[in-house]
């Protein structure tokens, strides 16, 4: 009897890990292209001047069934220090707000789209990237990852009007062979607008993979041409 009980012991200590770490299987990084989102959401685009590069739209954990949000309630830690602020700022700029001041950027509003992405996404994958870890993961990945270059390596660039499959097959080739994830905006009357890359990793963030084709978001460009506006 007491042999059983302690192999049931030994096998729920055993399988309770498993069960926590594999709340999430994989991370698609998101960024998008400054103009490609003012032209998708001309009234919420308040940034000038606008960044000329990707900037870091999120890192969202996922499991292969389901987009995982809002995991826990950990609240978002402000920045104090405005070093701190503007290094984080210069890779994931929130383009829905106007730059701020060294007066008065502590306030929330300035860090209030880190402190959704941090709710949203982030608490899905805090057991093993807590948030100060999380943020700077996130900045590390678009260090290695700068979409203007991979872009070029196929000759899109700003201003262009690439097809959807052009801009799919050379992020393809720039990623070694993988599926990005591609998400386009389309106004009124309008050319579908490209406004985010995905790349998705696994967990431990040292291997791209394909990004699931159930939440691939590329249909939004449709096939033809697409704007890559300048
Ligand atoms: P998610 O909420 O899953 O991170 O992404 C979707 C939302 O992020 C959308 O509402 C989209 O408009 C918003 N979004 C994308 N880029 C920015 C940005 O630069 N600033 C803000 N505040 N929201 C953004
Ligand atoms: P949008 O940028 O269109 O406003 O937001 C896209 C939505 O897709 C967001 O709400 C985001 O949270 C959700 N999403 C979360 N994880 C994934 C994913 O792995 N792939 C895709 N395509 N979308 C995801």
């Amino acid at each position: 009897m007491m042999g059983i009980v302690f192999k049931l012991v030994l096998l729920i200590l055993m399988l309770c890990p498993l069960t926590i770490n594999s709340s999430f299987q994989y991370l698609t990084f998101v960024q998008q292209w400054p103009k490609g989102y003012c032209t998708a959401n001309p009234s919420r685009c308040q940034r000038n001047p606008l960044p000329t590069v990707f900037t870091i739209h999120g890192l969202w954990p996922g499991n292969f069934t389901k987009i995982l949000q809002n995991c826990r309630t950990t609240s978002y830690t402000k920045l104090k220090n405005f070093q701190d602020w503007n290094n984080r700022n210069l890779r994931w700029p929130d383009l829905a707000k106007p730059s701020p001041t060294m007066q008065n950027f502590r306030e929330l509003r300035f860090q209030s789209f880190w402190e959704h992405e941090w709710k949203k996404h982030g608490t899905c994958s805090e057991n093993m990237y807590p948030e100060a870890t999380y943020f700077s993961r996130t900045i590390q990945l678009s260090q290695r990852h700068n979409i203007l270059n991979y872009l070029a390596m196929g000759n899109i660039r700003p201003g262009s009007n690439p097809t959807v499959s052009s801009v799919n097959s050379t992020i393809y080739r720039a990623i070694s062979n993988h599926v990005p994830d591609l998400m386009c905006v389309t106004p009124p009357r309008q050319t579908p607008a490209l406004v985010e890359i995905g790349i998705c990793f696994t967990a431990t963030m040292t291997t791209i993979i394909d990004c699931p084709s159930q939440f691939l978001r590329t249909g939004s460009c449709g096939i033809g041409t697409i704007n890559f506006p300048a």
